[in-house]
């Protein structure tokens, strides 16, 4: 058994990660940057490690810096949290190739489904339902406009490589297509440093339902059910559910069951989320995540497990504590993501939080690494907290999640709070009837003047 993690994260997610090691009895590392010598994972794990100046791609993105932390502290595993290095694949060959063991999947699993070309056609391959599209990338112009035509518009263009919403764009008509494909292409270039870019079919009014699976690399693998995460502004969720309020247990158990089967046929080790558009009963896949989601607490509440202890527990070469069976979904649970935006542009708002006090009670858990007086530094993700609600049933959630709302207190700096406040009350979302285009359509109107 791993006796000693090493966090290579920040945050909230670190604090969750060190919580689970805590429980486990497990040591815990924090690694951190300058700017984060006062932040809540290094005080709260049992060491930390200093591992350079506040730009990522010199401390929390340094391959060198993360590997001496683990050398110099003992640290014979890594927990990557989400984002960072969290799907780098050459990274995981690094920590490999150092004996040190990557709590995650292989970094073959994670190259595979980190090109989203390979990853549709692998996820074809195994039975899952995918976006009509292109086959494979789409290198010219006239190709695109010949494929535009044959799929029939609007469509998509995505890079291959793209991630975080970034590298997509929609072409409404054939006179739309230059534009979105150069546009894509050149979005694919300057993030991601790949210019490949292929076509699917533009689902006007699809809902956004992910499954959350666990592998446990011996060809083993359970699923717990789906998110709902429509509510999305620029492609980035800010709401999320689970159960989905329209899906059926039927449909669940169907599309579940594929999920499931297909990352065991791969050997798959460890959480991934297989992402769908959901439109008129069908599923049609659009990527996997190859690690811890945000949203991961909405089904931790309704099945009642540890996610991270579980990715733990496989990563060490233990079983999965719980079978398919064992798994029965108990009430509902709602996410919401308390970032330091000004709306309403959401412009970004660090500076110093200077009262802080977090909401409690039946069913309300907190993730956030916030406390009073705490900077925020300008230089990392603006998320500062999730709030998550579990109730016997929607409407109870929803209930909850309000009165939870109106107890929390962050002050000194500008946060999404107010959105929620308002999302809370607005009528469709009380239904549970959106879409994914429904928050952009919301705030444009609630906003407007
Ligand atoms: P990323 O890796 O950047 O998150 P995804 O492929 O997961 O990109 O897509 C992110 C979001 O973009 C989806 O949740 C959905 O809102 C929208 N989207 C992606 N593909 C399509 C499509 N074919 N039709 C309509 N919307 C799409």
């Amino acid at each position: 058994m791993i006796d000693k993690i090493l966090i290579a994260n920040r945050g909230e997610i670190a604090l969750r990660v060190i919580r689970a090691c805590r429980e486990m009895g497990i040591q815990s590392v924090a690694v951190h940057s300058t700017a984060d010598s006062d932040a809540m994972h290094v005080r709260m794990a049992d060491e930390s490690v200093c591992i350079g100046p506040p730009v990522a791609s010199e401390s929390y993105l340094s391959f060198p810096a993360i590997i001496s932390a683990c050398e110099i502290t003992g640290a014979q595993a890594i927990h990557p949290g989400y984002g960072f290095l969290s799907e780098n694949a050459r990274f995981v060959q690094i920590v490999e190739d150092h004996g040190l063991t990557f709590i995650g999947p292989s970094a073959e699993h994670i190259r595979v489904m980190g090109d989203k070309i390979t990853a549709k056609d692998t996820m074809k391959a195994l039975g899952v339902p995918c976006v009509p599209g292109s086959d494979g990338g789409v290198p010219t112009l006239e190709d695109a406009k010949r494929i535009g035509g044959e799929i029939g518009y609007p469509v998509i263009i995505k890079a291959t490589a793209g991630g975080g919403g970034r590298g997509m764009k929609v072409a409404k008509t054939a006179a739309d297509m230059e534009q979105a494909f150069m546009t894509a292409r050149a979005e694919g270039k300057a993030a991601f440093g790949n210019d490949e870019v292929y076509i699917e079919k533009y689902l006007t009014t699809p809902r956004h339902i992910e499954i959350q699976v666990f592998g446990d690399g011996k060809g083993k693998a359970v699923h717990l059910g789906e998110r709902d995460c429509s509510l999305q502004r620029r492609h980035q969720k800010v709401w999320e559910e689970a159960p989905g309020p329209v899906i059926s247990e039927e449909e669940r158990q169907k599309i579940g069951k594929i999920c499931a089967d297909a990352v065991a046929k791969i050997y798959y080790i460890g959480a991934g989320t297989i992402e769908f558009l959901y439109e008129n009963g069908e599923f049609y896949f659009i990527e996997m995540n190859t690690r811890l989601q945000v949203e991961h607490p909405v089904t931790e509440a309704i099945f009642g497990v540890d996610l991270v202890r579980e990715q733990i527990r496989v990563a060490s070469g233990l079983p999965l504590s719980f079978e398919q069976d064992d798994l029965k979904i108990n009430g509902h649970s709602i996410e919401v993501r308390l970032n330091a935006e000004k709306l309403p542009n959401f412009s970004p708002s660090p500076g110093k939080i200077t009262a802080y006090h977090a909401p409690g009670g039946l069913g309300v858990r907190v993730d956030s690494a916030l406390y009073d007086g705490y900077k925020i530094p300008p230089y990392y993700d603006s998320l500062i907290g999730k709030l998550i609600v579990h109730g016997r049933d929607r409407d109870e959630a929803i209930a909850r999640l309000s009165r939870a709302l109106g107890e929390l207190i962050v002050d000194g700096i500008d946060t999404t709070l107010p959105l929620f406040t308002a999302l809370v009350n607005a009528e469709d979302v009380q239904k549970g009837n959106y879409n994914i285009h429904w928050l952009e359509h919301w705030l444009e109107q609630t906003y407007k003047n």
